[in-house]
């Protein structure tokens, strides 16, 4: 449209009166209103295709090359699961579209939830939220409702371990929440006896991720339910970490009463740059009633409808959440089904284990034993050759390999979290695994060329500080810049 306005010998700012409503125009003074065509730059097709493929070369993602990022299990994104989602018949649909038009879109909705719910071992979840973090904060909303519906006002303290992702903390004070951190132990886990002395009548809850951050898994969980359940609070489950418990462990069998699944991380979705994410909060019986509306449910006479829910905390997002997301989901778990959805869990812990065990000769591994879908390094073993997981990180970039995520979690000065996930093949580990030790032998032998990567980039070594606190987003700002 724009386009067509800005073409010179067009008339100007007439919008076609067939096309588009243009009846809000005349509200706009006569002074606000564009006297001359926008002037938009004029390129032909074959310039812009090229334009943006050379660009997308540029860019590394998961179908160029391997992303270890660990916590973010960037595994691989089916294209049918795509081309589904892209289908007319859902990504031409209207949220606002009454309920009988919709019952396909209802229903894929619907048996999501209760494949989650069966999944979780809990009673029932809402699609609603965007993203993991979302999910915590409607989670957090969820346990604030239950108390304040028992009227035990007290209770406004999270108790959050140090290993936990940064959004759980975030998500604490947004939803106006004290929070309080639990030490970890050497091993990695939760520390029993410094929680003990937390637990009194002013705690709302724990937030926990199992298998945790470090990639360990809690084995004390079903302890530190008890004792939160004692005192009065609820268990919160961070489920970013699902993945290595598909189908084996279920977070309401530990005793969790609220939890979040990351469907674009464990549920595949290309979710790389920030977004899009789903975060499905699900929650055990007797909390069903604060889930978020709307809800989706089935009626007697097999059709779904929407509900609106008077006990409910209200809306958390506009609608029903991100669509397409879920139904890459419900793709997902239908394509590995019941049987093969087991397979998931111990294939990205085999994988993880593989990796860790093979370079733990020229990476420091702070926490020994086998972990589950991921593990932390705490850099290179030699810490006299000056060279910083950052610069690993960026060598390994010139060798056609993402970094792995750095400087998270926060308990060690050199964190390297790995995750290959289910999805890579042996080969790929294989070549991830002598690109490790190759920069590592750099590191010792050559070590300016992993300090000064990557060197064979679009872009050599950024300024992440002053591309942060000074970002230049304009057009012409970043011509300016070249
Ligand atoms: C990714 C992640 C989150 C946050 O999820 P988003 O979908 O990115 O908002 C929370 N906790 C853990 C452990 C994570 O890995």
């Amino acid at each position: 449209m724009i386009f067509e306005l800005s073409r010179p010998g067009r008339k100007g700012y007439e919008l076609p009166a067939d096309k588009y409503n243009t009846d809000g125009l005349k509200d706009i003074p006569a002074d606000l209103l564009r006297t001359q065509p926008l002037d938009l730059p004029e390129v032909s097709e074959l310039d812009v295709v090229r334009h943006y493929t050379n660009l997308s070369n540029k860019n590394f993602g998961v179908d160029t090359g391997f992303y270890p990022l660990g916590s973010c299990t960037m595994k691989y994104n089916p294209k049918i699961s795509e081309e589904l989602s892209a289908h007319p018949a859902f990504a031409g649909l209207h949220p606002l579209q009454d309920a009988d038009s919709a019952q396909g879109a209802l229903e894929l909705y619907y048996n999501l939830q209760h494949a989650l719910s069966s999944l979780a071992g809990l009673s029932e979840f809402t699609l609603n939220p965007y993203a993991g973090a979302h999910g915590e904060l409607t989670g957090l909303m969820i346990m604030k409702e239950y108390h304040r519906s028992r009227g035990d006002h007290k209770r406004t303290r999270v108790i959050i371990p140090d290993s936990a992702h940064g959004t759980n903390p975030a998500s604490a004070m947004v939803a106006g929440m004290e929070v309080v951190e639990v030490k970890s132990k050497p091993n990695g886990s939760v520390d029993v006896e410094d929680l003990k002395p937390l637990l009194d009548d002013t705690v709302a809850g724990i937030m926990m991720t199992n298998p945790n951050t470090l990639g360990m898994f809690e084995i004390e969980i079903m302890e530190i339910a008890k004792l939160v359940h004692e005192a009065g609070g609820l268990l919160y489950y961070d489920g970013a970490n699902f993945n290595p418990l598909l189908g084996r462990v279920r977070p309401g069998d530990m005793g969790f009463d609220i939890m979040h699944i990351n469907l674009h991380k464990t549920f595949s979705t290309p979710h790389g740059g920030g977004g899009p994410g789903s975060g499905p909060v699900g929650v055990r019986k007797g909390l069903e009633k604060f889930l978020p509306n709307p809800r989706v449910k089935k009626g007697e006479d097999g059709k779904f409808y929407v509900e609106f829910d008077k006990d409910s905390l209200g809306s958390v997002s506009t609608f029903f959440g991100n669509f397409s997301v879920m139904m890459r989901a419900y793709a997902y778990i239908l394509s590995l089904g019941k049987e093969n959805i087991r397979n998931v869990g111990p294939m990205a812990t085999l994988n993880a284990n593989y990796i860790k065990e093979s370079l733990k000769d020229d990476y420091l591994l702070p926490i020994d034993g086998v972990c589950k879908h991921e593990f932390v390094f705490d850099g290179l073993k030699d810490k006299s050759t000056g060279v910083t997981t950052l610069n690993v990180a960026k060598r390994l970039l010139d060798y056609g390999f993402h970094a792995p995520t750095i400087y998270f979690p926060l308990l060690f000065h050199e964190s390297m979290m790995i995750e290959p996930t289910e999805t890579e093949s042996l080969e790929t580990l294989d070549e991830f695994i002598e690109v490790m030790h190759k920069v590592a032998k750099e590191a010792r032998e050559t070590p300016e060329d992993v300090k000064n990567a990557p060197l064979s980039t679009a872009v050599r070594k950024l300024d992440e500080t002053s591309a942060a606190k000074n970002p230049i987003l304009t057009y012409k700002g970043m011509k300016s810049q070249d």
